[in-house]
């Protein structure tokens, strides 16, 4: 090995310190003790690659180059706003809803100081939930309203409140929990109902078969808390298959003296005539028909932030409520607040204009195809009869039909790859050979950003 000092590619490395003057950047944005380890680390593997053999030592450009790599694949930071072309409007990858401008105006506000619980009139001591239950109760057609953190969690809190899951409270009311077996599913993102039921104390009895269960399939006893109904949100069972409706089983609770639970899923609140909702649940609408607490999501087709919400009879509403799991995954003031600005929009009835997830679910296929052409013409692609998804653990297996663009290129999931690689990055799809973008999903302020990026990628 040549002595120390002699001229060899290793005696070529630069010393860390001048690599830390020269990383002015990487500094600034990640302080000095974690930037020189990170030049450190650098010069070390570019060191071992020299002894490995490698003729030609780095420049000082590259190892603040790798450094930099380095640390942003240990600090990713984010999450980043990415720009959604792929279609699926409820995109879990991509954070679900995205809010209102009224919803960010409202988490803006609440992101200091704010009377969460603090009652401004009085001066004494409020709650949480005051800002939030009585909008829930409109808006939900409920005796009572409470949210938490999301929906897994409204699901776990209501069957331990009302199984008597807590050790205190066992014995009657049963801790068993009727539920069919073809609801027994995954629900995306590892919500397994089964683990669910099990983390909540309730005893799980499985009725019925994976495709057909009826009414009379719920036997009750003495030892039934309640019944339990999940909308299989995610998937469809087609051809030979029954599950009994709201109101049968509404019925055979009733009889029972046990409460009907159940899951909607999607936070829809109100039944509606769109043909792609066909058999999608309503708050609203299983309340009317008998169940005695929903459970849903609110950042679904309610379109507001990570929440789950617990609405109905209130005395189970106040069960849940009071059950100290439910201090254990409140919801904190930027999503009370996000959630009251989307539940106002969907009084006024403005959702349409003003909760992003309708007005993308229900934009005017006219303005659609205006700016699917704008795209196509900005980025050489061509406009075809397509759809886009709910996406989401909503409406499964829907499609709404519309105009999407799509982009033939020699290598699209490269060009797809690039596109995410970019400031801001962009979600396109990849199929049948060629890249797609679908305006439905994107906001129109960022059409053209989106055609020049694309543009871009597809003729580099
Ligand atoms: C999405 C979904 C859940 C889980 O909701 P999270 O808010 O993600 O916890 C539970 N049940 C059903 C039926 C769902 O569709």
């Amino acid at each position: 090995m040549p002595a120390r000092g002699q001229d060899t590619p290793l005696s070529g490395l630069p010393r860390v310190d001048d690599l830390v003057a020269a990383a002015g950047r990487l500094v600034e944005r990640h302080g000095r003790p974690a930037a020189t380890e990170a030049l450190r680390r650098a010069v070390g593997d570019a060191r071992r690659r020299l002894l490995d053999g490698d003729t030609r030592a780095p420049s000082v450009g590259d190892l603040v180059a790798a450094a930099g790599r380095d640390l942003a694949a240990r600090r990713p930071g984010g999450p980043r706003r990415v720009l959604n072309a792929a279609g699926v409007v409820v995109h879990t990858n991509l954070g679900r809803a995205p809010l209102s401008a009224a919803a960010r105006e409202a988490v803006w506000q609440a992101a200091g100081y704010c009377d969460l619980e603090l009652d401004l009139v009085g001066g004494g001591r409020g709650s949480r939930s005051a800002h939030l239950s009585p909008l829930l109760e409109e808006a939900c057609g409920a005796e009572s309203g409470f949210a938490v953190n999301n929906a897994a969690a409204a699901l776990v809190l209501a069957l331990a409140a009302l199984t008597g899951g807590d050790e205190e409270r066992a014995g009657p009311p049963g801790r068993e929990v009727l539920v069919s077996r073809g609801e027994l599913v995954e629900i995306g993102g590892s919500f397994r109902l089964p683990e669910i039921m099990a983390a909540s104390g309730a005893r799980l009895v499985e009725v019925g078969t994976t495709n057909r269960t009826r009414a009379r399939d719920y036997v009750t006893g003495g030892s039934t808390a309640l019944i339990l109904k999940v909308h299989p949100a995610n998937y469809t069972i087609t051809g030979y298959a029954a599950a009994p409706s709201v109101a049968e089983l509404a019925e055979v609770a009733r009889g029972a003296g046990v409460p009907l639970v159940h899951d909607t899923g999607s936070g829809l609140l109100d039944d509606a005539p769109d043909p792609w909702l066909a058999g999608e649940p309503s708050v609203r609408g299983s309340l009317c028909a008998g169940a005695d607490l929903v459970v849903c999501s609110g950042d679904k087709l309610l379109g507001g932030p990570q929440a789950g919400l617990l609405v109905g009879r209130a005395d189970l509403v106040d069960a849940c409520r009071h059950h100290p799991l439910a201090r254990a995954v409140r919801l904190d003031k930027l999503r009370i607040a996000a959630l009251v600005a989307t539940l106002e929009a969907h009084l006024r009835h403005a959702a349409d204009t003003e909760v992003p997830v309708w007005a993308m679910l229900r934009a005017d296929p006219a303005a659609l195809a205006l700016r699917a052409d704008a795209l196509a013409r900005g980025v050489g692609g061509r406009v075809v009869d397509g759809a886009s998804l709910p996406g989401g653990g909503s409406a499964p297996g829907s499609r709404l039909p519309g105009p999407v663009v799509r982009v033939d290129v020699a290598a699209p999931g490269e060009a797809a790859a690039a596109l995410r690689a970019g400031d801001p990055p962009i979600v396109a799809r990849v199929d049948d050979g060629a890249l797609w973008l679908d305006p439905r999903t994107v906001d129109a302020a960022d059409d053209a950003v989106l055609a020049d990026r694309v543009a871009a990628v597809v003729s580099a």
